[in-house]
């Protein structure tokens, strides 16, 4: 525990930073055209977790303004994932042809250093007028194949339980969308916001028979406290599944221990982990991105030695909009003729041969193949 500890308030401000010990007060001045340009928020759950005497701590470094966020590589771009290029209207990105985000708000409960969108969230951007939320939502009810809406921000559960109970209710009544999903940080970084009300919320909308995830995106076990472990069953016990999203981060999370510990609490807490981002080419975060084999280097080590139950499926979302592909690690070879286990040895797989009435290739012809 540190000494912003006991604070009751979000840190929002250099000099709060200062005063709650997460921050030296010689840094204010350096961090000053950080600050100025990128949003800072730091939650009471979230500066209990951080130790100010360790200058590495995983969770300091996923919210406290770095100088090095200053330098923008020429890789990086304010749109890193192409949400612009397939937004027929205002807070809807509709990507793929069965899904569509709706972007409810532009501000969180905290500001991570790494965020895809820090460009376009931040405090005071509020949430989609009525007019443009009546524009996406008239899109979602015109287009019959979206089966799945993802709500999204910034973090739609900075939203009052009302509000978003009356998105959900306008959402409820488009008959062919069926699932909707809630992409948030939420639940670990406020979890008091979990509250009665929301769990009503959101028990209303699967009572319509539409399935709803809560999506939770975390990036380290240390975040999944008593607080927000309790938070998460909440929802879960009101029959509310979740599934979890991390963004793999140098120096927070970049090896197999740590992410397999976080993978195991998120299981445990009965939450399933869904995805392990790539971190995107957002402007100034070159300093927490690692590099793609590095990324599968730490998924081969998961693999096999962490139940199945806590593999994510490691994906790139690819710049300029193309969507999301996983991205490995392969254990194949391109001939499909061998294939590594878990120990790293090569094992040999019978050639396979397409059967004419599309049924399975005989065990016979795969004997034969091997000369049995
Ligand atoms: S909660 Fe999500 S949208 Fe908000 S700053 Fe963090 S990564 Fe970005």
């Amino acid at each position: 525990m540190n000494a912003a500890a006991e604070q009751e308030k979000t840190l929002r401000s250099l000099s709060e930073l200062a005063e709650a010990g997460l921050i030296g007060r010689d840094r204010i001045a350096a961090l000053q055209d950080v600050a100025a340009r990128y949003a800072v928020a730091i939650t009471p759950a979230i500066s209990a977790l951080i130790d100010p005497a360790d200058a590495n701590d995983p969770i300091a470094r996923q919210f406290v303004p770095d100088a090095a966020e200053l330098v923008t590589d020429p890789t990086e771009s304010g749109d890193p994932i192409g949400d612009n290029a397939h937004s027929p209207r205002e807070g809807l990105v509709h990507r793929y042809p069965d899904r569509a985000l709706l972007k409810l708000v532009n501000a969180c409960a905290v500001y991570c250093r790494f965020c895809f969108r820090r460009e376009m969230v931040g405090p005071g951007r509020g949430a989609l007028s009525p007019r443009a939320l009546k524009a996406a939502l008239d899109y979602i009810r015109t287009t019959p194949q979206i089966w799945e809406v993802i709500l999204t921000g910034g973090d739609p559960l900075v939203l009052s339980a009302r509000r978003l109970a009356r998105v959900l209710e306008e959402v409820a009544a488009i008959s062919h969308v069926k699932v909707t999903r809630i992409h948030t940080r939420v639940p670990a970084v406020a979890p008091e916001r979990v509250s009665a009300a929301l769990v009503r919320a959101l028990r209303a909308y699967i009572k319509n028979d539409r399935a709803c995830f809560v999506v939770l995106h975390v990036n380290h076990a240390r975040e999944l406290d008593a607080k927000t472990r309790a938070a998460c069953a909440r929802l879960i016990d009101a029959g509310i599944p979740m599934l979890s999203q991390t963004v793999l981060l140098r120096g927070v999370n970049d090896d197999a221990q740590t992410l397999g510990a976080l993978m195991r609490a998120l299981v445990e807490c009965r939450i399933k982990p869904y995805y392990l981002h790539h971190a995107d080419l957002a402007p100034g975060t070159t300093h927490l991105r690692t590099t793609i084999a590095e990324g599968q280097a730490v998924m081969r080590a998961l693999h096999g030695r962490t139940s199945g139950l806590c593999q994510p499926s490691y994906v790139l979302d690819i710049p300029g909009g193309h969507g999301k592909s996983p991205i490995g690690p392969n254990y194949l070879d391109p001939d499909g003729a061998t294939i590594e286990d878990f120990n790293g040895r090569r094992h040999r797989y019978p050639p396979q041969r397409k059967a004419p009435c599309g049924g399975a290739t005989s065990g016979a012809a795969a004997d034969d193949a091997f000369g049995n």
